[in-house]
């Protein structure tokens, strides 16, 4: 079975790189029957926090990425590591090392004064085991010196690390924590992990990692190292670039949906198809689909897809996620008539929205409250002529049935009347119903907030 996970450190936000590597083993899992695991990487107690925790995890359940089990805690499972590193002493995969930072020092400062490679290179490693002192001291990897350490990538190909520049790795420290390295290694191997999908800045790491499961006997996971994310200029992603953390996307009303399809592209393609769905993406995600330069970051193709994400929305459960969205501003619809009213409007607002900001723009008019506040440019459109034709049209929909062709068909009469194109009668009767200017149409905006409130919109807007 294949097993995946992502294994996020809880120092900070949720970083969009984050979540598109998580994505991504998600996918990979989902798509074959695997599993999709959740390690919070939170050794480096420091740096730690548990609001960074609860990030990853909201962040998460936000994107729909369910993970299976509890979330592991790599702290948690200190003991565990050490009593590996202590295998390993036992079998003499590792052994002690007493030397003293300064010892270090001094070491490094004569091979550079020699000319030498300045790798420490512990005198302890073939000191007699009987002649320890009572000192503290690290547990060292005794790494091959020899030959090379190869990581077979399925996307960066056999990359060939030389032994002789990786220097014996410390895996427990003197106050018997362990090491970054050999934590990862020891939980991908206890949790099973068969897949280890991530950013190609641990390539490097996976030498050493490849090195630990050696020494263990462990067989080794398929490593897949993807490019990092970039910005639009094809620099390394950073706040300058815009929004880097998951939140701020949830926050700038991007569907869920949406934003897995856009962040499934983001470095991964199947031929030329852009707009899909969850299914076809699980059905075709692979890793040989996984492109081999940084991918770049585009809003604009993200608001295109998340459009078509909107449009295609079934309207009700666009409503759920859209009083979630609210929800997580710390909004909400004000009462059960406006929902009905947001409910009614949401066919034709999901085809101009891309995003629920925008939803939230288009819709104004439903929960604007009279006395209306008009833009300068609406309230520009309500002249004295303009406000004339309006009370013209107020009769005709004091009698008319309320649906669209009726109602056109006042609004034609009016114009005719006058010999003026429907558009002239349509910006002030807009200005009338919502203030602004980007607005639905005026038929579709009155049908949905009704006769009476529309002809008090009428009757404010000609006082
Ligand atoms: N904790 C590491 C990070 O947040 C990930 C380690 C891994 O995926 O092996 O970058």
């Amino acid at each position: 079975q294949i097993v995946t996970r992502i294994a996020p450190s809880p120092t900070g936000f949720m970083h969009i790189g984050t979540a598109r590597a998580a994505l991504f083993n998600w996918l990979y899992a989902r798509g074959r029957g695997g599993k999709f695991l959740l390690r919070i990487e939170d050794t480096d107690r420091e740096r730690s926090t548990d609001e960074a925790t609860q990030a990853i995890l909201n962040g998460l359940t936000w994107l729909g990425l369910d993970w299976d089990g509890d979330a592991v805690s790599q702290f948690a499972r200190a003991d565990r590591h050490a009593d590996i590193a202590n295998e390993m002493l036992a079998s003499g995969a590792a052994y002690k090392c007493f030397s003293t930072q300064e010892e270090i020092q001094a070491f490094r400062e004569a091979a550079r004064a020699e000319g030498k490679s300045t790798l420490f290179q512990s005198p302890w490693r073939d000191a007699d085991a009987t002649t320890h002192p009572d000192a503290p001291y690290v547990v060292r990897l005794r790494a091959p010196r020899d030959g090379a350490t190869v990581v077979n990538d399925e996307i960066q190909g056999e990359v060939t690390f030389q032994n002789a520049n990786l220097d014996d790795m410390v895996l427990l420290r003197s106050d018997g924590t362990p090491t970054y390295m050999l934590a990862v290694v020891v939980d991908d191997h206890d949790m099973g992990v068969t897949h280890v999908i991530r950013g190609d800045d641990h390539l490097n790491n996976a030498a050493r990692q490849i090195q630990i499961y050696n020494a263990m006997s462990w067989p080794l996971p398929v490593y897949a190292h993807m490019p990092l994310v970039h910005g639009d200029d094809g620099k390394k992603l950073s706040k300058r670039h815009g929004a880097t953390g998951v939140e701020e996307y949830r926050d700038m009303g991007y569907p869920a949906a949406a934003m897995r399809n856009y962040l499934t592209r983001l470095g991964w393609s199947h031929g030329d198809d852009e707009f899909f769905s969850d299914e076809q993406a699980r059905a075709w995600f692979d890793l040989s689909g996984i492109g081999k330069a940084p991918a770049r970051l585009d809003m604009k193709k993200l608001n295109n897809i998340s459009g078509q994400h909107m449009a295609a929305a079934d309207d009700a459960a666009l409503l759920h996620e859209y009083k979630e969205y609210l929800a997580g501003l710390g909004q909400n619809l004000p009462n059960a008539d406006k929902e009905a009213q947001l409910a009614q409007a949401m066919c034709f607002l999901k085809q101009s929205a891309k995003t629920f900001e925008q939803l939230t723009e288009k819709s104004w008019f439903i929960f604007a409250e009279r006395p209306l506040s008009y833009e300068p440019k609406s309230a520009k459109a309500l002249n004295n002529v303009s406000r004339g034709i309006l009370s013209e049209l107020t009769p005709h929909l004091q009698n008319v049935s309320w649906n669209r062709d009726a109602l056109e068909a006042a609004a034609t009469a009016v114009a005719e009347a006058h010999e003026i194109g429907l558009g002239k009668i349509a910006a002030p009767l807009r200005a009338a119903l919502a203030g602004r200017t980007a607005t639905p149409s005026v038929f579709d905006m009155m049908l949905v907030i009704g006769r009476d409130e529309t002809i008090a919109r009428i009757a404010d807007a000609i006082a």
